[in-house]
């Protein structure tokens, strides 16, 4: 029958409200939806919510779906899965950045294909309201068709938004791959950056995804409302102005993460089984002593900056634990003796670790991370100061945010040439990382403002996802609102 798509579905037909939540096929948007479902079932006895996901991705989420208080331990979140649009891959690859480049870059392609299995799942369920990935526009419109309310929910936050939208009304006075921009339409500061160091689209005459990104503001603004992980307390001012200029509702519900953290099941299976052995060796570390070098779930570097950074690493002095994705590499990259050199000084992860878990460890001091957006949060939260090394997407603009706005973190590098595409971003010396990771790590050297700064940020973050908390109240606001819609059977 049509229904056949529909398997693994478990959903009993509840007098609770029925939610569901669509995340785009990346660990980086699946985690942080699914922290929030958890979060939406238990802030609200009558909320049911439902993960609405391709079956290769439930392996992400499962492992860290909150359980209920009863002896049943069912989840209390529900999962309906859809197929995975054909497009010639492997069984299974349906995530980006877990399998070959060629492959992810496929699925980014593809991602739209998701429609139609999307509206399917819509249709024959008739959940009483949805949350969509910012990466999936055209669920507003099957939404509307139903009368139900739409809400998005966004993996960036408010500053990397706006910055977007300045951006592609820009375009047209964008003129070299060398010129620095200054961002028009911004409130506060000055914000000027390399283009080389903003996504591409903006440089393109004719782009197709310059016109996705102006239809997603669009649908942002057009929206019932906007779910953004983030949180006041770190770019406070860009979130009036979102509130203000962009959403008609806006809810700046996190950092979800904190909620996952209390929780030792949801932590440790965070976005799929991590690696736990290397908590055991953290314990042993003395506190503040050990930099945590990782660079999310879809980062992609050759063998040759490898090979570079385990030098870098290495010079440096400092206890590093360094978590090297698995995927597409060889061992190649490894300096010869190296591990033995490094000794139990350093720990390499292979493959996926309960990153909010090492972050939460005394033991760590520091950050290098690549600034994803889940990165950043994860790290304010911890009250960790972070060194810089962006490499694409949205990760330029957010280092700009927390080194040059908030004061949380420096930049690894800045002598060479970087950039959003791979192929023009200059190699990290070996020196420069080693040098930048050993005066970072001084307790009372050059960033001791930066260390300070961070663990100021760690308190707020914290506050706000604690009872009375702004984030805590922004979620009520959220269910409360969307209570009186679903009741009132309006979706505006
Ligand atoms: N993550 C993890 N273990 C890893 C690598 C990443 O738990 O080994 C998590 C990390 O905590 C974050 C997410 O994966 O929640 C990555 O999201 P982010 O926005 O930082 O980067 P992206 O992967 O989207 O580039």
């Amino acid at each position: 029958s049509s229904n056949d798509f529909l398997i693994n579905s478990n959903i009993v037909n509840t007098n609770k409200w029925r939610v569901f939540l669509f995340p785009f096929f990346a660990r980086g948007h699946l985690i942080p939806m699914t922290d929030f479902a958890n979060l939406l079932s238990t802030s609200h006895p009558d909320i049911e919510p439902t993960m609405v996901v391709t079956p290769g991705n439930t392996k992400f989420i499962t492992s860290s779906l909150g359980k209920s208080n009863s002896s049943t331990q069912q989840p209390v979140v529900q999962i309906v899965t859809y197929p995975f649009p054909s497009i010639g891959l492997k069984p299974d690859v349906e995530t980006i950045g877990i399998g070959k480049l060629a492959e992810s870059s496929a699925i980014d392609g593809a991602f739209h294909m998701a429609r139609p299995g999307q509206e399917q799942v819509i249709q024959h369920y008739k959940p009483d309201a949805v949350i969509a990935d910012m990466k999936f526009p055209w669920i507003a419109a099957i939404a509307a068709e139903l009368r139900i309310p739409c809400l998005f929910f966004t993996c960036s936050g408010s500053f990397s938004i706006l910055l977007y939208r300045c951006l592609s009304r820009m375009r047209a006075n964008v003129v070299g791959l060398h010129d620095h921009v200054t961002v028009l339409g911004l409130p506060g500061r000055e914000i000027r950056m390399p283009v080389l160091e903003l996504p591409p689209f903006v440089l393109a005459e004719e782009n197709n995804y310059a016109q996705y990104v102006e239809r997603m503001m669009k649908t942002l603004g057009d929206a019932f409302g906007v779910v953004v992980n983030t949180y006041r307390g770190l770019e406070s001012e860009y979130c009036k102005e979102l509130e203000k200029t962009l959403a008609r509702r806006a809810y700046f519900v996190g950092p979800v993460s904190v909620s996952c953290a209390t929780d030792q099941h949801s932590v440790l299976g965070r976005g799929g089984e991590g690696e736990t052995g290397c908590l055991r060796w953290l314990d042993k570390k003395e506190e503040r002593s050990v930099v945590l070098v990782s660079f999310g779930s879809q980062s992609y570097f050759r063998s040759m900056q490898l090979h570079e950074l385990a030098m870098g690493l290495e010079e440096s002095g400092q206890n590093f634990l360094w978590v090297v994705r698995g995927v597409d590499q060889s061992e190649q990259w490894m300096p010869e003796g190296w591990e033995e050199r490094i000794g139990d000084r350093g720990l390499v992860v292979r493959g996926w670790a309960p990153q909010v878990a090492i972050l939460a460890h005394a033991a760590i001091g520091a950050f290098v991370t690549h600034c994803g957006w889940n990165s950043i949060l994860e790290g304010t939260a911890a009250g960790l100061p972070m060194l810089t090394w962006p490499l694409a997407h949205d990760q330029f603009i957010n280092e700009k945010l927390l080194v040059d706005v908030v004061g949380c973190a420096a930049r690894l590098w800045e002598g060479g040439e970087r950039s959003t595409t791979d192929m023009k971003s200059e190699l990290v010396p070996r020196t420069v990382i080693a040098q930048a990771v050993s005066r970072f790590m001084e307790p009372k050297g050059e960033y001791s403002s930066v260390h300070c700064k961070a663990r100021e940020l760690g308190a707020v973050a914290r506050s706000v996802m604690a009872e009375g908390g702004n984030s805590v109240s922004d979620l009520s606001r959220l269910i409360s609102d969307l209570i009186d819609a679903m009741q009132s059977n309006t979706c505006q």
